[in-house]
Order: C-alpha cells, then sequence, then structure tokens
C-alpha cells in the first residue's frame, strides 16, 4: 500500500472515528454516522418484500454458536464474555487488588454469552425454535448487529467492533443460490450509483489453521462466497464491503430447519459493512457531504446539506406478519 493512500485514508479517518485506547476499536462521529444511517434507510428501501426483521444486541448464546461449528472453523476470531463469580468478599478482594497473588482479571471465568461475530448467527436457532416448516415460497430475513472479531491488524477498515446488516434467505437449494446470485448482480449496480469504483470477485473466509486453508480452497472452488471489493486504501488492496454466503445445508442441518417438502433447508446471505462502506464513500467523494454527486446524495436519500431526508418509511415497517403478537411500528 502506498504511503500516500494510507496518509490520505488515515485522515479521513482521524475526521470521522475518534481511536479509543483499545486499538480497532472507535467512537463514530455525527458526520459518520449520518451515512450510516443514509446507506441503512438504502439497504431497507431495497430489500426484497416479506423480509421479516430482527435486531440483534451484540451478544449471543455461546452455546448456540458452539452448535454453529463457530470454534471449528474461525476460533482464533472469537471474543468472549467473562464476569468475575463468587460471594461479595471474593469478588472484593480482587477488584480492590487485596489479594496480592490474584490480578482481578485472573478471576474472570467464563460466562453463557459470547459476542456476535456475524449478524445472521443468531437467526438460525431462533427460526429453528418455531418448529414450523420453511414454506414454499422461502423465508427472508433482514437483521443487524453490532459484530466482534478479534482481528490481529488494526487498521482503520478493519476494526474490533463493526456494524453489520444482513438480508438471509433459507428455502431450497436453488432459493437460496439464486438469492445470492442475483444480489450479487445488483450489488454492483448500487455501487455504481453510489458512484464506488468496485468489483465484484469470489472470495473465501479466515478459516483457522492448516485444515482452514483446504476448507478455503474448497469455498472458492465451489463459488460459495463473493464479495463487493472497493479500493478504500488502494486498488492492489481494495477492501470488503460486502459479501454474498452460500451455506448449503450448513444452517439447515445444524438447527434442524426443513423445507415443506421435507427437506433441509439451504440457506444464503448478503451483508453489508456498514462502517467500511462509509468509509468507501468517504474515501471516494471526501469529506463534504454537499460535495457528494446528486446521484449518490439522491440513492442515498440525502437533502442537499447531506442530511437524511425525513420522508422516509419508517424503517421497521415491513411485509410480512411478524412471529410474536407485537404490531409492527417504527
Ligand atoms: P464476512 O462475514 O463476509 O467476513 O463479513 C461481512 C462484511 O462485514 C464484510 O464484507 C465487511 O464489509 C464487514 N467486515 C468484516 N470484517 C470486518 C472488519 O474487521 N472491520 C470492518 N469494519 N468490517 C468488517
Ligand atoms: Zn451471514
Amino acid at each position: 500500500m502506498s504511503r500516500r493512500a494510507e496518509d490520505q485514508i488515515g485522515s479521513i479517518a482521524d475526521t470521522l472515528l475518534q481511536p479509543t485506547s483499545a486499538a480497532g476499536v472507535y467512537a463514530r462521529t455525527a458526520l459518520f454516522e449520518r451515512v450510516v444511517e443514509g446507506l441503512s434507510g438504502l439497504i431497507t428501501r431495497l430489500r426484497e418484500p416479506d423480509a421479516e426483521i430482527f435486531r440483534f444486541p451484540p451478544v449471543m448464546s455461546r452455546q448456540q454458536l458452539e452448535r454453529s461449528g463457530y470454534l471449528k472453523s474461525f476460533p482464533h476470531l472469537l471474543g468472549s464474555v467473562s464476569c468475575l463469580h463468587g460471594e461479595e468478599s471474593d469478588i472484593r478482594a480482587l477488584v480492590e487488588g487485596r489479594d496480592p497473588d490474584q490480578d482481578w482479571v485472573a478471576g474472570l471465568s467464563a460466562t453463557d454469552l459470547v459476542l456476535t461475530p456475524a449478524a445472521c448467527y443468531p437467526l438460525y436457532p431462533l427460526v429453528a425454535t418455531s418448529g414450523s416448516a420453511v414454506p414454499v415460497k422461502g423465508l427472508l430475513f433482514d437483521v443487524a448487529s453490532y459484530c466482534f472479531r478479534r482481528e490481529r491488524s488494526f487498521e482503520v477498515d478493519r476494526l474490533q467492533a463493526f456494524q453489520m446488516r444482513e438480508w438471509v434467505c433459507m428455502g431450497t437449494p436453488e432459493q437460496a443460490l439464486d438469492f445470492q446470485t442475483r444480489w450479487k448482480f445488483r450489488a454492483d449496480g448500487l455501487a455504481t450509483k453510489l458512484a464506488l469504483p468496485h468489483t465484484v470477485a469470489p472470495a473465501s473466509d479466515p478459516f483457522f489453521g492448516r485444515a482452514g486453508k483446504l476448507m478455503a480452497m474448497s469455498q472458492l472452488q465451489q463459488s460459495l462466497k463473493f464479495e463487493l471489493l472497493i479500493p478504500v486504501h488502494s486498488e492492489e488492496l481494495p477492501t470488503a464491503c460486502m459479501s454474498f454466503n452460500y451455506h448449503q445445508d450448513h444452517f439447515g442441518a445444524t438447527w434442524g430447519l426443513v423445507t415443506d417438502a421435507g427437506a433441509v433447508a439451504h440457506t444464503a446471505c448478503v451483508a453489508f459493512g456498514l462502517d467500511r462502506l462509509a468509509l468507501a464513500l468517504f474515501a471516494t467523494h471526501g469529506l463534504d457531504l454537499r460535495n457528494w454527486p446528486k446521484m449518490v446524495r439522491e440513492t442515498l436519500g440525502f437533502d442537499r446539506e447531506g442530511y437524511v431526508t425525513t420522508s422516509e418509511r419508517p424503517r421497521y415497517t415491513n411485509g410480512t406478519t411478524p412471529r410474536g403478537n407485537t404490531a409492527v411500528t417504527e
């Protein structure tokens, strides 16, 4: 990566993100979040009808993530929630440092929670608990979560904590594959409307260890993953801002998701990395939203001053019957 490109993205990021004492963990400024808000509205407008909406917290059940197979594929990226357990006197001794042999950190022990690594993981068990089969037309979902991954390099577009929005499809192999394919093409058009230089390319996940290399190769060979790449740092090393994933029957078999015809359901997801997309827009169009190309501002629903217009339809209104008995309102 050229020093110049690094300096440029660095100085843009300095205006948009405030560092904390933890590497790869940033406070977002209002300007940055305004673009994230514009992107979120755009994703909502593009969403296919009948998608059911869920917003997940940044933590999820450890047992569910274990069952999903995450520890086999990405143990190096997982963050787990640990707490102090025990009697009040034990905890007090630890935190007040009265026990010279024990740092309070050493007194931590794992809880039943882990940090959510991708927005779609909590969805599969949730759908499975309903016990009903996936209908013939398939199921669509719109989910979002703050995600955590224990990333080793802390460039400004590789954060430990980042905002992910996903659409998920469950159904037959054809439905899941078709979903992956159509959004791969539509994302190409979307990036064009946002005037972002881009390519869509086959990709693989950063599977753990030596066996992981084989898994990555097989993922590439079977065209299970594609990414929307945008040169945020450099042309040579473009940044993955979206991904299009076909999981085959992995989640369906794990969680017992079946179709109406009694077959194991296949799943696919389209992931939007909101922080990376926002950063890519700033890196391409500059820091002053008023100077962004008209087409880009309109696509994001911005007025002339670069504020999201209020004529938006409520973001959480969707066309499907909610799973619970609550009305779907903003
Ligand atoms: P995937 O599950 O395909 O690895 O990630 C989905 C999307 O989340 C990626 O395309 C990317 O936009 C975003 N993402 C993944 N890892 C990171 C990260 O370390 N930092 C940031 N800012 N976004 C990430
Ligand atoms: Zn996903």
